[in-house]
């Protein structure tokens, strides 16, 4: 079905949607411009719109296939997917395998200790507050999501978790912690926003080279090699 390309919807940090002509469906463009700790810190990372929009569209494939509902629905070109529109939860999921990031500086614990089960968080999504960690009962008192769509968000995320988690164990990965954004279509709960270096932490197993956007965060070089080296992992 030809869709036509109609006005700019939305630009975030590392996205533009635009609308088309079917009041559904969205059209998601992915940007190299690159963010950190709350837009403080500003970049380009060379094809990183590229990397992040194939990577993206292969998790979402593969997550539907494991019968996770997602807002995929087709590549266009290179840096642009088909997704369905939604209406975003303003909570950010994240889960920890590892301990890196966030949970090392806040509970003063030396990053890579691999955790006896997975972390569950939510985080308010506020860039101006630089997405403050919650529990679910702020999300119910402030209306930000029901207890029935709590429940299948966390259910779904663990569901991610065990997906993701063995398809980069069989690529030589190991998947630290990541984020995820859920949203509301038709009365579903879809996992929406993208899956990719940029809202994961990758690390190579062995050697725990960082192949994700702490290479940008953290000053380390290498940063357009490690997006193309996962990428070449995820589509090799
Ligand atoms: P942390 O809370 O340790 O900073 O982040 C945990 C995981 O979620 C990391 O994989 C990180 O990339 C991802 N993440 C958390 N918040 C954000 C965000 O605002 N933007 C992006 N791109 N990723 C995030």
């Amino acid at each position: 079905m030809m869709l036509t390309k109609g006005a700019k919807m939305y630009e975030g940090k590392a996205k533009i949607l635009y609308e088309t002509d079917n009041p559904d469906r969205v059209i998601q463009y992915f940007k190299d411009d690159a963010t950190a700790f709350n837009a403080q810190k500003r970049g380009t990372i060379l094809d990183k719109g590229v990397v992040n929009n194939k990577i993206s569209a292969a998790m979402f494939k593969y997550l539907e296939a494991q019968g996770i509902a997602t807002h995929f629905v087709e590549p266009l070109s290179d840096r642009e997917m088909l997704v369905k529109r939604v209406q975003i939860i303003p909570l950010e999921v994240t889960i920890r395998n590892i301990v890196a990031g966030g949970m090392a500086k806040m509970l003063g614990i030396e990053e890579g200790l691999v955790l006896k089960q997975p972390v569950f968080e939510y985080h308010y999504k506020s860039d101006a507050l630089g997405d403050p960690l919650i529990n679910d009962d702020h999300a119910l008192a402030l209306g930000m999501a029901t207890e029935q769509e709590l429940r299948l968000i966390r259910e779904r995320s663990f569901q991610v978790n065990d997906a993701l988690k063995a398809y980069f164990a069989k690529r030589g990965i190991d998947l630290v912690d990541f984020k995820l954004e859920f949203g509301r279509h038709k009365g579903q709960i879809l996992l929406a926003d993208e899956i990719s270096p940029d809202t994961c932490r990758f690390w190579e197993q062995g050697s725990r080279r960082k192949l994700d956007k702490d290479r940008f965060r953290r000053d380390l070089g290498g940063v357009e090699e490690a997006y193309q080296e996962m990428l070449k992992r995820v589509v090799g």
